[in-house]
């Protein structure tokens, strides 16, 4: 099954204690069909500006990415700055500028329309509403933010959180939005507002499900190594719903495998800067590191 989604495309400059790299290919988009097109067919609605070089995503041609409804419009591509600290679970965001989605206005091709997996990636919640109201009923809608938009559009960002059904976010936004500190309060607390299942990504300590009113909890793929952890929450997004549009379920037990396949995926994209690491992705890299969480937890 194929999942639709839209998201930001970016060119982001990134600095960790690694190194350092200038307009290197990123976005919530990117990251996640990099990761969801290893498993099942994406098809993507974006928009990018005149400075937008097509090479940059040439190894995306070998997955399967569709890119009829990228659009690209006068201006400059989506930019994003970033610099993580020696503890790379904190990052601050050194600059946003909107370019071409300030006056973007999505428009969903008719042949992705009746998409049954959508996933609203990073990006303004006024933008992820009008996606929504453009395709008809789909069966999972999976929502993805961040603290600007927590900020500065909340009013949107509770009316998309409504009309959608699994909502994925990181410790820091789920304390952000739910306005309570105790991760199980917080939890209930959005649930409560309609999705039947909230994901919490915790960075270095995992990942943890909360469906019919019940946790599971998933550790991370241990690494020694972490070069740079943008897009982690993108890539993670990407495994956990392109396995399941690859089995066309929803059932506790695919969810779950879900969970650890997306920490699984996530695992390599911050083993280097960009989507570098990523690019070099294929199924028996991932499924051998599902096998090593599978033994990590069987006791
Ligand atoms: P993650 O590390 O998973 O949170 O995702 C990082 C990606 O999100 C980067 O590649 C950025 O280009 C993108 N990003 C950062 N800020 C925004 C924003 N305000 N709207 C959309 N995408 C963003």
């Amino acid at each position: 099954m194929s999942i639709l989604v839209v998201g930001s495309i970016a060119y982001d400059s990134v600095e960790t204690p690694y190194g350092k790299r200038d307009n290197a290919l990123g976005g919530s988009t990117l990251y996640f069909s990099s990761a969801a097109g290893i498993f099942t067919p994406v098809n993507v609605v974006g928009v990018v500006g005149d400075d937008f070089n097509p090479d940059d995503i040439a190894f995306l041609k070998t997955r399967q990415v569709d890119f009829e409804g990228m659009h690209q419009a006068p201006g400059k591509t989506f930019r994003w700055g970033g610099k993580y600290h020696e503890n790379m679970n904190k990052r601050d965001t050194l600059f946003t500028d909107l370019n071409v989605f300030e006056t973007f206005k999505p428009d969903v091709p008719q042949k992705y329309r009746n998409t049954r997996f959508l996933f609203l990636a990073n990006i303004d919640p006024d933008l992820q509403l009008d996606v929504l109201s453009q395709v008809n009923n789909p069966e999972l809608v999976v929502l993805d933010t961040m603290n600007l938009w927590i900020d500065i559009k909340r009013d949107a960002l509770e009316k998309v959180v409504r009309k959608s059904n699994i909502l994925i976010l990181n410790d820091e936004e789920l304390m952000d939005f739910s306005g309570d500190d105790n991760l199980v309060k917080a939890v209930r607390k959005i649930a409560a507002m309609g999705p039947s299942a909230i994901v919490v990504k915790r960075g270095e300590y995992g990942a943890l499900l909360y469906s019919d009113e019940r946790f599971f909890y998933s550790p991370a793929y241990p690494l020694e190594k972490v070069v740079d952890p943008t897009g982690a929450g993108d890539t993670f997004a990407g495994g956990f719903l392109g396995y399941i549009a690859s089995k066309g379920k929803t059932d506790p037990a695919t969810l779950r495998e879900a969970i650890v396949y997306g920490g699984v995926t996530a695992s390599f994209t911050v083993e280097d800067f960009s989507m570098e690491r990523l690019k070099k992705l294929d199924r028996p890299q991932i499924e051998k590191r599902f096998k090593i969480m599978r033994e990590m937890v069987r006791f």
